[in-house]
This record gives structure tokens, sequence and C-alpha cells, in this order.
């Protein structure tokens, strides 16, 4: 893979306080170095989503959400935070059917949802996967297939979409998956949107465990696009290694 214009996103889950947010510093200095083109996004947790806005005003960095409600609008949904909201506070991604949040996410709502963000002309950050089970039992492909057709029923534009291959299993094991299955896997997703018509060009990442240990690996393989990145991505030092890592 090329270092030309790859994603590194990171997933904080329910990590950091407004403090944390001076922690972007060196990574926004980082990200401005010529020999690195790729586009960093973060999502933290919705309470820190305009202190990461205001604090990469000047820079390349983009800000997300984790998840959103599946009612684009307003509503007497409590607790909810709706993809107009992210908006407004200056977010421009929302991650989507995390296997952390699919437990309350069928692949029904999760359609809902990514509908609801793009309304708001949001990027949709889709995350699909199989767990340790399906894998065993060699059903990866039919869940992955399952996931991709149901979230993304009756979208016809794909073009504010990525997809995020992350193996439950891989998700803050230390684990990953063989190149050869991750090359498997990803060539499937694309071939499987490339059959259903869905939009062809889609960028798909991969995201379970990538540390600075591993993303020489993981820049071998041709088709992955980027890297979404969850625990790694929290502590500054080791999210510049990792970028560093992809371009030396
Ligand atoms: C994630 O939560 O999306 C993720 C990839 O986590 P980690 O990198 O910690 O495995």
């Amino acid at each position: 893979m090329t270092n030309n214009n790859i994603y590194f996103i990171a997933n904080w889950k329910m990590f950091g306080s407004v403090k944390s947010v001076n922690s972007l510093s060196k990574v926004i200095s980082y990200s401005k170095i010529k020999k690195l083109k790729a586009k960093i996004i973060y999502c933290p947790p919705y309470t820190l989503i305009k202190y990461f806005v205001d604090k990469t005003k000047n820079s390349n960095i983009e800000i997300g959400a984790q998840d959103c409600h599946a009612q684009p609008n307003y509503g007497p949904f409590t607790g909810g935070i709706s993809s107009k909201m992210i908006k407004d506070l200056g977010g421009k991604f929302v991650i989507i059917g995390h296997s952390e949040t699919r437990k309350e996410n069928d692949n029904k709502k999760i359609n809902l949802k990514i509908k609801s963000a793009l309304s708001e002309k949001l990027n949709v950050i889709l995350c699909i996967g199989e767990k340790l089970i399906d894998k065993k039992k060699n059903k990866t492909k039919s869940v992955l297939k399952k996931q991709l057709l149901e979230g993304l029923k009756n979208l016809k534009n794909l073009s504010k979409v990525i997809i995020a291959y992350e193996p439950v299993w891989s998700i803050g094991t230390g684990i990953i998956p063989t190149e050869n299955d991750l090359e498997k896997n990803i060539s499937f997703i694309r071939d499987t949107l490339k059959i259903s018509k869905k939009f062809t060009k889609s960028k798909i990442l991969y995201g379970g465990s990538v540390n600075a240990k591993n993303i020489k690996n993981l820049m071998r393989i041709d088709n992955i696009d980027g890297f979404l990145i969850g625990g790694a991505s929290t502590n500054e030092k080791i999210f510049i290694d990792i970028m560093k890592k992809s371009i030396n």
C-alpha cells in the first residue's frame, strides 16, 4: 500500500477529558509534515467533540463522533445525540455499527443511522466484522455480506461511506488477522460492494489492535485504504509513531 491519502481514524471510545485535548498539539504539528499524505480523523466521545473541533481548527485534522441516533433531527429521545447535533458541533464523520455498540443496534437500525448521517452530509464509517465464533464456524463471509447488504440497504451513493473491517476478536486483544486472511476478507468486501452494484470506489479500512509494531506489516497489504485505531490512538506518542512507521 502507498501512503497516499491513507486514513488514520482515531476512535477514543469512552476515554478522554477536557485536559486531554492538549495532547492533540503534537499530532497537529506532525500532521503538517509533507511526507505524511494521510487523512487524520479523531472520533472522541460526544462531550469532547467541540473541544476537538476548536483545537484542530487550523489543521487538516477532521473530527467525528462514535455513533448517532437513528432520527436525524431533534426529538423526545432522552440521552440521544442526532447527526444534526454532531454537524452543529463541527463534526464531519460518524462511526456507525462499531461492534461495541452492535448489541443495541441491529443491521436495520444501523441502516437508519447511516441514512440519518448522510441526510446531514456527514461521512459515515461503517464498521463490520465477524465474531470469533463466526470465524471458527467458517461464517466470516456470510456475516460480512449480511452486515454490508442490510446496513447499506437502499443506499445508492456510497461516496460518503467508508467501510472499516474490524474482526471483533481482534479489537483490543493484540491479535490481528494473518496477511492472507486480511487480504482475502478485504477483497471479499470490495467484491460484495461491486456485485451488489454499490459504489465500488468505497474506501476500506482495517481496524483491530493496530499498533506501532504491526503497522509496517499491515502497510504491506495492498488493498487497505487506512486504519481505524482504538487504544493506540489515545496516546499521542504511539499514534504519531504509527503514522511515522507507515511512511518509512
Ligand atoms: C476500535 O475500537 O475500533 C479498535 C480498532 O480498537 P483497538 O485498536 O483498541 O483494537
